[in-house]
Order: structure tokens, then C-alpha cells, then sequence
């Protein structure tokens, strides 16, 4: 089947995904809550339930056949996850159980041991809690600190700023590829190039950039690249990260344990090559195929079709909302993604966000894990509406309409 770009042909693909068939509250669930995590197809829950009915067994260990089976359906997957991000080579896929952990083991063991008193890790103001609070710990650790670039009004980056920011006291530069409250798409080549002329190693945090763009870490010229698993349609508690070859090299083990040894002694113990160095002990081996699954699917879907879909539900959206009356958006860059953060006079996002439940309707309200966004535009919390491959013009609609209500029953 190919992606869809109507309402009528995302019917059929919204059969596939078993939970959009639910009532809340005695109404059709309308799901506006993919960023936060993304619903599971049939073809994601059947590759795990296949997995656990057919061939369980742990993997890197046993040498029977269930063992084998497992092992390479598990291994299989850092193929696909290097083919979705034009990884170089599939043995520079670290698995991890997401971003959080992901950038954890960067700071931990790449930068951990390069950090000196002084230093700076350069983020920005439109960083998740994840892509801010592990460099704090390693930073207080020596006496380094984190400095982030500012965010201009539209929610892009003030790339100009971050420039300057750029000093001989950097060490490594944090910046996520697609923002999670603004949907904005940030320029990873021109950020990667300006780290390049400095010497300075770049991460990029992609958990919402995946579900919605194709994402090429080569020509991005990052050297970290990490993503979520669950937000692509895939099982919770999974993910990957990328490194190149010669830092993932460099690095010391993140956690000890089985699987991830050459040999252990009491004399000394010596450590497997990259990735299985940061792989510790038994890993999500039914999520990480389950992950596989997902991108199969997706690939199959068509990835560039699906932009084409999201696009033009993104415009319909963005129009829709801007027309309710006292909405004011936050984020709203030139090519961002259908992510859609606001707040409405006179309503609290929670109480919008509980009315709206009661008509089966999922959205987000909170401070979205970025506490410095939130200062940044003046607000505590918002209202946020992120859409995925099975949504439509119709459940938008839905949304403008339970929103016009509900800000009728606050004011
Ligand atoms: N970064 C961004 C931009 C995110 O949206 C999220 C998930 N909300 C994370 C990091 C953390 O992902 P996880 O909790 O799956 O590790």
C-alpha cells in the first residue's frame, strides 16, 4: 500500500493500527499525541508476538537453534537502522533503549573523559530536558558548564548567535534536529559545518526528526546521531545511537556487564569492539525487532509520500488552529514539522487538555520535558497537537471544534 494524501486512502491505513478502532468516552479516539509516542501498526505488534510465540531465546549466548534464530533477527535490525539514517556501516548502530540513554552514554564516556574545568557544551534553548540535564551532570562533575543559543521569536534557531557562541573552550555541541515543542527543523548541515571549522564534535538529538523526515547522517556531517524507537512506530524503551567509527572507538565502556567483554580475569578484564562494547547485559531483543518491523513498515509505506501527506495536513492544521480564536501559537518556522504548541486566553492547557479528552480527543499539555522553551516564550505550559501517518483533515476539525468549546466552557 502506498502512503496516503487523502482522508479516504488513510482510512485503510488507520485499519492497521488495532488502538484508532477505541471509544473514550463513547466517542472515536482522535490520537494527536505522536510526538510524545507514536501508535503501533499491526505489523510492529505481530513481529514481537511472532518473536515471542516462535523463537525466543536470549541472544549472543546460546547455540541452539532458538538462540541463533533470535540472535539474528536482533542483529538484523542495526542494518535497517543504519539504512534509515545512511549509517556508513551497521557496526556503528550502538542499541540503546532510546535518546535519553543514547546521550547519557555520549556524555558519559565520550565526553566524561575530555572535560576539564571551564569547558562548555554548547546546546540550544530548544533542547529536551534530555539533551540538557546529562551534560549538567558531567559539566558539575569538573566545573564545566552548558551554555545554550537562543531561539528567535518564529521558534528557529538564531543560528548567527550560535555561531559566535563557538569558542576554544567548547567541547561539544548538543542540538536537536527537529523540535519537539515547535516542530521546527533545525539546519544540522550549516550547525555541523560551522562545528567543523572549530573542531568541535556535534550530537544531534533526532527523536521527532525520524517519524517525519529522511534522515541522511553522512551528508548531515554530525558525529552523534540518536533517536527513539517509540515515537517511530515501534515499541517503547528501544532506539539507537550513531557515532563514527573512530569516537566510538575511543570510548570506554558505558555500563559492565555480560555481552559487552572480550575477556574478564580478576587480573583485568578487556572489552568487546563497538557496538556491543555498550551493550551490557540482556538487551529489549522483542523491541528492537519490533523496531525492525516498524521501519520496515515505514519504508514500505514510502517515506517521501508520507512527507507529502503530513505536509498538507501540517498547512490544513496550522490554518485551523490560527483561525480559533485567542490561540497563540508557538513555533511557526518556515518548513517545520506537524507539530503544533499554543496557548489560549483565558485556559489553562491542562483544563483544555482534560475537556478535550472527555470527546475521545489525545493531546499533550505540560511543559513538554523543556523547561527553558517554556521561559523562553513567557509560558508555563502549552497545548500540543502532533500528528502522525494516520491522522486526518477530519480529526483536526474534531480538534478546532472541541477546542472552540472547550474555551467556551472556561471562559
Ligand atoms: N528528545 C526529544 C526531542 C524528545 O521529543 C524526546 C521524547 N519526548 C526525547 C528526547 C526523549 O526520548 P526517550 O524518552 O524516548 O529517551
Amino acid at each position: 500500500m502506498n502512503a496516503p494524501t487523502k482522508d479516504a486512502e488513510v482510512v485503510d491505513l488507520r485499519g492497521q493500527f488495532p488502538i484508532l478502532q477505541r471509544q473514550i468516552h463513547g466517542k472515536p479516539l482522535v490520537y494527536l499525541d505522536s510526538a510524545n509516542t507514536a501508535q503501533k501498526p499491526q505489523a510492529v505488534i505481530d513481529a514481537v508476538s511472532e518473536h515471542y510465540r516462535l523463537h525466543n531465546a536470549n541472544v549472543a549466548r546460546a547455540v541452539h537453534t532458538l538462540g541463533e534464530e533470535s540472535t539474528a533477527a536482533y542483529e538484523a535490525v542495526r542494518g535497517k537502522i543504519a539504512g534509515l539514517i545512511n549509517a556508513p556501516d551497521a557496526q556503528q548502530i550502538v542499541y540503546t533503549r532510546g535518546t535519553t540513554e543514547a546521550i547519557n552514554l555520549v556524555a558519559r564516556s565520550y565526553l566524561r573523559p575530555r572535560l576539564r574545568e571551564g569547558d562548555e557544551i554548547l546546546v540550544t534553548e530548544m533542547e529536551h530536558h534530555a539533551n540538557i540535564v546529562p551534560w549538567q551532570l558531567i559539566a558539575a562533575e569538573v566545573g564545566a558548564k552548558v551554555v545554550a543559543a537562543p531561539v528567535l521569536d518564529d521558534g528557529s534557531l538564531d543560528l548567527a548567535r550560535l555561531g559566535e557562541m563557538i569558542n576554544e573552550r567548547t567541547r561539544l555541541i548538543g542540538v536537536v534536529h527537529v523540535s519537539n515543542v515547535l516542530g521546527t527543523v533545525n539546519p544540522i548541515e550549516q550547525i555541523s559545518a560551522l562545528a567543523r571549522g572549530a573542531g568541535v564534535p556535534v550530537l544531534v538529538d533526532g527523536s521527532q526528526a525520524v517519524p517525519h523526515l529522511a534522515v541522511d547522517v553522512q551528508a548531515l556531517g554530525c558525529d552523534f546521531y540518536c533517536f527513539t524507537g517509540h515515537k517511530l512506530y515501534g515499541p517503547t524503551a528501544t532506539g539507537a545511537l550513531w557515532g563514527r567509527a573512530e569516537l566510538l572507538a575511543q570510548m570506554p565502556p558505558f555500563m559492565g556487564g555480560g555481552e559487552m567483554i572480550d575477556r574478564v580475569s580478576f587480573d583485568g578484564t578487556t572489552f568487546a569492539a563497538p557496538p556491543h562494547r555498550f551493550e551490557a547485559g540482556t538487551p529489549n531483543i522483542t523491541g528492537m525487532i519490533g523496531l525492525g518491523a516498524a521501519i520496515d513498515w515505514l519504508q514500505q509505506l514510502g517515506v517521501a509520500q508520507l512527507r507529502t501527506h503530513e505536509a498538507e495536513l501540517g498547512a490544513y492544521a496550522a490554518a485551523a488552529l490560527q483561525a480559533v480564536p485567542g490561540l497563540r501559537m508557538i513555533g511557526s518556522a518556515a518548513g517545520k514539522v506537524p507539530v503544533f504548541s499554543f496557548v489560549i486566553d483565558g485556559a489553562h492547557a491542562h483544563d483544555l487538555a482534560m475537556i478535550l479528552d472527555q470527546e475521545g480527543i489525545a493531546v499533550r499539555s505540560g511543559h513538554h520535558c523543556a523547561h527553558p522553551l517554556m521561559q523562553r516564550f513567557g509560558v508555563s505550559a502549552t497545548l500540543r497537537a502532533s500528528l502522525g501517518v494516520y491522522n486526518t483533515r477530519a480529526e483536526i476539525d474534531l480538534l478546532v471544534a472541541g477546542l472552540e468549546r472547550a474555551r467556551g466552557m472556561l471562559a
